[in-house]
């Protein structure tokens, strides 16, 4: 009974660390091309043109 638990617990938190750090998003990044992390994405509005999307370290560079 109580190692049930601990099993769902366990797989509860593994879950929420995977959507947390890694879920992909379906953005491309503007300078390099490659898919964004949720964790690295930098958002930015650009007048007349909509939104834009980059690695957190690609658009500093930027
Ligand atoms: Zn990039």
């Amino acid at each position: 009974m109580a190692k049930k638990g601990e099993l769902s617990k366990t797989a509860r938190a593994s879950l929420a660390q995977r959507d947390d750090k890694d879920f992909m998003t379906s953005r491309v990044c503007e300078k390099c091309g490659e898919p964004i992390t949720l964790k690295d994405l930098q958002a930015v509005k650009v007048f007349g043109q909509g939104m834009q999307y980059y690695h957190k370290d690609h658009y500093k560079l930027a």
